[in-house]
């Protein structure tokens, strides 16, 4: 029996691991952290339960491609999805906009705010619609697609193709002033990376106004734990606090791996499942190099990362009357080198395991440069007091815009991208991959490193912009891959 060995027990890892095991082959998962899940995970303080990841989630409409493979790999079996109502609402100079996923609702509400936005408004609505069955190939890598299927998905595509063409060479930020309307032009860009094409707005609110992109009940951490399960229930092995400190290379052929106690282990196949910056510099020790990855990670401007400080805080009362995704204006503050007066402010009482009875979780994100922090964390206590200020501004910034919540808070709890890079490894702390923007190729990368033999990647930074349902793709791919030989 061929033996696999994954490094790397976040998605892609534990996907690999499943669908090596039920291809009938061994497969033996080393993930250096204590827990499995990588990036989809969270983490306890104070009586809180911190979901670290799922915002939402694509694939969780029954009947779709991604649904049957979450199914597969044990995430979404009997599990009950969340489907929120709304992507987000926005308080901008005195006016609220909600983008409801009906819409419907969402045409007739964006349309009162701004009549003058007629046009733009049912372009927009259009535009979301074409995505609404859209589904991302999954079945099969394309290396391993026949001519008909390669046709075939073409013209599965052909509904999206023609919003692609009209904005995939405009930025998010350049299509916003399309609408006259400064909240509308506010409330499109929340939670999306300015500088990304403009057809990533509706493809995201098409996957939430679908049904495809609810969240499961539990939380990220339970939903990794349970596909952990799945694969050792299928006879996998996970061992965890174990770090690959190397890959074992002989005649241009991967054969094995080096943990951090020197222990060489070996197998058929090596399939690293962490984040690619760690296989090419660390594992790899820079010997052998993909051109389309350096190419980049040298041009961040066109291949831009997606990191983001994290501020999660327990506030001792219910709210579950209160908006779930809102973001508002503050009195300006100061972040990182400049002011900022917005906060974002993400309310989990959907999800009542998160906080114990009475209390709610809520968590504020803003979006993060590496570099800036990275340099904070060279004097550990100038870092720890840039995260404990930003914190205070953000209870205090929740406490002015709602009063009643004066003095109630009790758990703060600040994660910044070097969180994020020193638990899972993640380049620059970015926990999606390369951003998609008009000037970057999004290809997906076929896992394989050119010159070295039976080794196949898997992971988010494959296929980008990244997230969940890619990892859990390249990881079944990497298997169709070494199946397919
Ligand atoms: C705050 C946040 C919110 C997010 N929201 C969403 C969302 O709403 N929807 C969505 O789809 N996605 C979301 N994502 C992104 C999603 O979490 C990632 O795309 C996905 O988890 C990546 O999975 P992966 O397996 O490719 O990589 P990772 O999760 O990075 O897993 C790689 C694993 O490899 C391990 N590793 C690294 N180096 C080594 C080594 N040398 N030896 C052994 N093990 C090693 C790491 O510890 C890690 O466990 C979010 C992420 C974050 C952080």
């Amino acid at each position: 029996m061929k033996k696999i060995i994954i490094i790397g027990g976040g998605i892609a890892g534990l996907s690999a691991g499943i669908y090596a095991q039920k291809a009938g082959l061994q497969s033996v998962v080393y993930e250096k952290h204590i827990i499995s899940g990588g990036e989809c995970t969270g983490w306890d303080r104070k009586g809180f339960h911190i979901d670290g990841c799922i915002h939402w989630l694509t694939g969780t409409k029954p009947g779709t491609k991604l649904y049957k493979l979450w199914e597969e790999v044990g995430a979404l079996e009997n599990i009950d999805i969340y489907q929120p109502e709304s992507f987000g609402t926005i308080e901008y100079q005195g006016k609220t906009v909600t983008l409801w996923t009906d819409l419907d609702k969402l045409k007739k509400h964006l349309t009162e705010i701004s009549p003058e936005d007629q046009e733009e408004i049912e372009k927009l609505i259009k535009y979301t619609k074409a995505y609404l069955n859209f589904e991302m190939p999954s079945d099969k890598p394309m290396d391993q697609m026949s001519l008909m299927e390669k046709i075939k998905l073409g013209m599965s595509m052909k509904d999206v193709a023609f919003v692609m063409n009209k904005l995939q060479k405009v930025t998010i930020a350049e299509y916003v002033t399309r609408f006259k309307s400064p909240i509308i032009r506010e409330a499109l860009k929340v939670g999306l990376m300015e500088n990304y094409c403009a057809y990533t707005l509706p493809f995201t609110y098409a996957t939430l106004a679908s049904g495809n992109g609810g969240i499961p009940r539990g939380g990220s951490k339970a939903f990794a734990l349970r596909m952990e399960e799945k694969y050792k229930s299928l006879g996998g092995e996970v061992n965890l606090g174990q770090e690959v400190k190397e890959i074992i290379i002989d005649n241009d052929t991967a054969t094995g791996i080096i943990l951090g106690d020197g222990a060489k282990v070996y197998g058929d196949y090596i399939l690293p499942a962490c984040d690619t910056n760690i296989t090419f510099e660390k594992l790899l020790k820079g010997k052998y190099q993909d051109e389309s990855f350096s190419h980049k990670y040298t041009n961040e401007e066109t291949y831009p990362l997606f990191s983001g400080v994290y501020i999660a805080l327990g506030i001792d009362g219910d709210l579950s009357s209160y908006t779930k995704d809102l973001v508002f204006e503050t009195a300006q503050f100061p972040f990182e080198d400049k002011d900022i007066n917005q906060i974002s402010m993400k309310n989990y009482s959907y999800e009542p395991s998160f906080a114990p009875k009475g209390k709610s979780l809520v968590i504020s994100y803003i979006n993060a440069n590496y570099k800036w922090w990275k340099e904070k964390r060279e004097n550990l206590k100038e870092y720890n007091s840039e995260k404990s200020s930003l914190g205070n501004n953000i209870i205090e910034g929740i406490e002015t815009r709602f009063p009643e919540l004066k003095g109630k808070i009790t758990l703060l709890d600040v994660a910044t991208p070097l969180t994020f890079e020193r638990y899972c490894g993640a380049y620059k702390g970015s926990y999606m991959s390369f951003g998609s923007t008009p000037k970057g190729d999004q290809k997906i990368h076929d896992g394989k490193i050119k010159g070295l033999k039976n080794l196949y990647m898997a992971g988010q930074w494959l296929m980008p912009p990244g997230g969940l349902p890619t990892a859990l793709v390249t990881g079944k791919w990497a298997i169709q891959r070494i199946c397919g030989k």
